[in-house]
């Protein structure tokens, strides 16, 4: 069960960080790893904890200096243009103001619906 939970929890926060290196997000990447190596060392995974640590600091290594800071985003780097109403329950939707699921994929915040960004 723990074993099962554990192997979620870093599949998604290996994900979530890769996403964000791909996306060339350093600054942000630095912050969401140094957070998810917290959160691991809290819980007493502290060999995961470390993996992270590592992947993070090899990661950012070879990262541009300050890339986010000096350049302009890449298009891919851009909030997806979501449809304006939920398609399930007709709600509002925000680009700023909903979950996102991925980079094209946002959560409606009334039904809970995956809506797909165009
Ligand atoms: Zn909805």
């Amino acid at each position: 069960m723990l074993a099962g939970q554990l192997e979620t929890a870093l599949g998604e926060i290996r994900e979530g960080l890769a996403m964000l290196a791909d996306m060339g997000r350093w600054r942000i990447l630095r912050a969401a790893g140094l957070r998810a190596v917290d959160e691991l060392h809290q819980r007493g995974w502290t060999q995961e904890a470390e993996e992270v640590a590592a992947w993070l600091n090899a990661t950012l290594a070879g990262a541009p200096v300050e890339a986010d800071s000096t350049l302009q985003p890449a298009p891919s780097a851009r909030p997806a243009l979501l449809p304006t109403h939920c398609p399930q329950c007709g709600g509002a939707l925000h680009s700023d103001e909903v979950e996102w699921i991925d980079s094209r994929t946002a959560e409606c915040g009334y039904c809970g619906s995956p809506v797909r960004a165009a």
